[in-house]
Parts: structure tokens; sequence; C-alpha cells
């Protein structure tokens, strides 16, 4: 996947193992360019401490399973999307919020007993960037 090259600062995150030879790509580039690049290995990347000192010109470049992305995307909602790249190596798994009692759960599955009340739920194409998550409601069975 081509790296964003209109960013002036970058931040990379490689989720997993599988994320690392995109993120590795991405960060070879753009040192080649001579842009300041920060990466990071693994799921908890310090986001806060990178946001806080981001300039107009960051770009944020994410790889991993799409629920991390997720997730990761919902704390950088200080970023415009055309700020952040999402590179997806598995979407097997997703993150499902609960219509009604707002639980998050992570799931393979089409339809789920929610982890906070128990509601019997399917799980919606929606995803809420704001969340990270996908919506999940009564299944209606
Ligand atoms: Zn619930």
């Amino acid at each position: 996947m081509a790296v964003d090259e209109s960013g002036r600062t970058f931040g990379i995150v490689a989720v997993d193992a599988a994320a690392r030879p995109v993120a590795e790509a991405w960060g070879t580039r753009l040192r080649e360019l001579g842009r300041p690049v920060q990466t990071w290995f693994g799921p908890a990347p310090p986001l806060d401490a990178w946001l806080t000192a981001a300039r107009v010109g960051y770009r944020l470049l994410l790889a991993g399973p799409e629920a991390d992305l997720l997730a990761l995307r919902a704390r950088a909602g200080v970023l415009l999307d055309a700020e952040i790249t999402l590179y997806v190596t598995d979407s097997r798994e997703r993150v499902v919020r609960c219509a009604r009692c707002r639980t998050a759960t992570r799931t393979a599955a089409a339809v789920l007993d929610c982890a906070g009340c128990g509601l019997r739920m399917a799980v919606h194409d929606h995803v809420s960037t704001v969340h990270g998550a996908h919506l999940g409601s009564w299944s209606g069975a």
C-alpha cells in the first residue's frame, strides 16, 4: 500500500506481526523522503503523546486487525479522516457496541450475546468512528 507522502511528520503503528512489513515499508519510504517518522510496534501506541505534539501536516498510518484499528482511530479523533491511513490485515473480529447498554464486545460472530446485558444482538455494518465499533442491536430472535 502506497504511503501518504503529502504529510510533513508521521506516526506509524503496526499493531501485530502481520502489519509489520507494511509499516516498515511506509517508514522506509518516508525516511527516503527525509520526513520525521515515529514508529510503534504493538497494540498500545502512545497516541495521546503523539497527537499532543502533532502540528499541521501530521499523518497517522495504522496497520493491523480491523478491531484494533477502529479503536485507535477513535482515540485519534482530533485528526481528520484525510490525515489517517488504515491498512487492515485481518477483519474476522469486530468490536460491537450494544445499542442498549453501550458495552463493547469483541467477536467474530454475526449474532452474539452482549457481554454487558446479555441482549441477543446482530452485528450491523454501520461503524462509529467515534466509538471505534460496529453497532449491535436486538437480533429479533
Ligand atoms: Zn448490552
